[in-house]
């Protein structure tokens, strides 16, 4: 069924600057956007969207099957034609509105965000502001999209190179950035010209509902962004497998990115990945240990753990690891678990009951690997937290290099302590992982602030700051098990979404032969 706008039968819900709000006891039916209009999905089928602070169902939503991807697919391959010739100008003309609309709703934006994700209210105004950032920034890529012109070998000739879009995006991304992800991927694809279908996580979609509806507002010509709303193994397989859709990009974990690497290659899509992350923080004997002392908490609890620069990995120097240690436990035994919404909460829920049970497995393997326990450790269910997804902030000890919970990505608030004796050790272990996002080196010595900058082989290294934090408009990605060497963000992400064209015009008239007729 087919209504006027995305929040058709509400029941009880209100719709406040775009952005759907839920009164008590009503729960809204959330569907998806194809052609310039809100529709239910053909399988008539439902899941619930759920606060994962405290397990009241926030939305019902509906649920697509193959055929609703073919309706956006084959919405977004037909209006590309148009969408590709309206000038790169007038394009960023509508992002940039878009980004005045986000601006005036961040606060709605955050809260829903908070609700649906988890992430505490401070961090959830900060994805909001990464998307903001993100869409005015390439809002101006509007009046750049910048080629070369190059003086060319042949007289009365002339040779210039220009960006071409791609075609048709499938945009497939993850929950813990419910805003910024896909703004990250959607705004250098609209503005160069591509049209987009999203597949947002199934566990945020009502963010995702609410930035689909502020571009729908901004002005986006129908069929420009499609919306489908299902679970990654059927709907996203469908993006994957579907002929008319030339590129995908997918941030989510290594091992379904794999997996979408492969089929991507079967029907020769370009694809770009942006995976997971175990990532370190050094403290070297000359660091200044407050400073690292707020780096480490910022980086290890921050979204609880759930970032893919979160630092999982604490490479200390023998000589300041019992100092560092101490200060460390007691900092972690005062963070407050409980409702993002609160201004005391330090440490939101994980994602949901699997995320808790996931990390709890890697607790015992830490313990099964001889790794030493020195706080948390357990979900965290005491009086109301009990309601949610709630696990201690964890902090091991004595871990080697090559155990589990220092190789693999637990996605959840367990960071490890690993004792080095030097910068060269502590560069060797952090680069010898199968993933390669992020690293952070705490020291004083600008000598070795240098060697660690040359050294160190992750996609992002930051000096005296924790391992989160970036910026938009430097390029942000990963090496080795985190992507395939395309990166997000700055000027790089034009790279991504953009073909080159060569365009040589010969106003000889006649014919002259490069590489010949010198
Ligand atoms: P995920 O389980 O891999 O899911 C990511 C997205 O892929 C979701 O939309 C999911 O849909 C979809 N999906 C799952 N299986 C699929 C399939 N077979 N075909 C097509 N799509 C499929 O990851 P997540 O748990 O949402 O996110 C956490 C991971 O993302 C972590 O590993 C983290 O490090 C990584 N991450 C990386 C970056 C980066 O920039 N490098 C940034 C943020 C997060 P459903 O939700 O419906 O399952």
């Amino acid at each position: 069924m087919e209504v006027e706008n995305g929040h058709g039968t509400n029941r009880g819900a209100s719709r406040r600057g775009g952005v759907a709000t839920l009164e008590v006891g009503a729960v809204q039916l959330y569907r998806n956007y194809i052609d310039g209009r809100w529709v239910e999905s053909s399988t008539g089928e439902t899941f619930e969207s759920t606060n994962p602070a405290t397990g009241e169902v926030l939305g019902r939503v509906t649920k697509s099957g193959r055929e609703d991807v073919e309706r956006a697919v084959a919405a977004a391959r037909q209006s590309f034609e148009r969408w590709r010739r309206v000038p790169a100008p007038r394009r960023g003309e509508i992002l940039f509105r878009a980004g005045e609309i986000m601006r005036q709703r961040k606060e709605d934006l955050a809260r829903l965000m908070t609700r649906e994700m988890g992430k505490v209210i401070a961090e959830a105004r900060g994805d909001v502001q990464e998307g903001i950032d993100m869409t005015f920034y390439m809002a101006g890529e509007g009046r750049r999209l910048a080629g070369e012109t190059v003086p060319v070998e042949l007289p009365n000739k002339f040779g210039m190179s220009v960006r071409d879009p791609i075609g048709v995006i499938a945009c497939i991304t993850p929950w813990n950035f419910p805003f910024a992800i896909p703004t990250w991927k959607m705004m250098p694809a609209l503005v160069a010209g591509n049209t987009v279908v999203f597949k947002p996580a199934s566990d945020t979609p009502l963010v995702a509902h609410a930035l689909v509806g502020i571009l729908e507002e901004a002005g986006l010509p129908p069929g420009v962004i499609n919306l489908v709303f299902g679970p990654g193994d059927t709907v996203g397989e469908a993006l994957l497998a579907h002929p008319d859709v030339d590129m995908v990009s997918f941030t989510g974990s290594t091992e379904a990115g794999k997996h979408v690497a492969q089929k991507a290659d079967e029907t020769l899509k370009r694809v770009h990945l942006e995976l997971g992350g175990k990532n370190a923080i050094i403290v070297m004997d000359d660091a200044d240990l407050d400073l690292a002392l707020e780096g480490i908490v910022w980086s290890a609890f921050g979204t609880t753990g759930q970032r893919c620069t979160a630092a999982s990995r604490l490479i200390v120097h023998r000589a300041v690891r019992e100092a560092l240690t101490e200060r460390l436990v007691s900092r972690i035994n005062k963070l407050r678990l409980g409702n993002g919404l609160e201004p005391t909460t330090d440490v939101g829920p994980l994602i949901n009951r699997r995320a808790v049970e996931k990390v709890h497995r890697y607790t015992e393997i830490g313990l099964q690997e001889g790794a030493r326990l020195l706080t948390g450790g357990r979900p965290a269910t005491d009086g109301e937290l009990a309601k949610g997804s709630f696990y201690m902030p964890t902090l091991f000890t004595d871990v080697k290099p090559h155990m589990r919970i220092a190789q693999e990505e637990i996605f959840g608030p367990t960071t490890a302590i690993i004792t080095v004796d030097g910068l060269e050790e502590a560069i060797e272990v952090n680069n010898r992982t199968g993933y390669g996002l992020s690293s952070s080196i705490y020291t004083r010595d600008v000598n070795r602030a240098f060697q660690a900058m040359r050294d160190i082989t992750t996609g992002l290294v930051y000096v005296n700051a924790g391992t989160i934090g970036a910026e938009i408009q430097l390029p942000f990605g990963g090496t080795r098990g985190t992507g395939n060497g395309h990166r997000e963000a700055g000027r790089a992400a034009l790279e991504v979404y953009t073909e080159w064209k060569t365009i040589y015009v010969d106003y000889s008239g006649r014919l002259q032969r490069a590489q010949i007729d010198i």
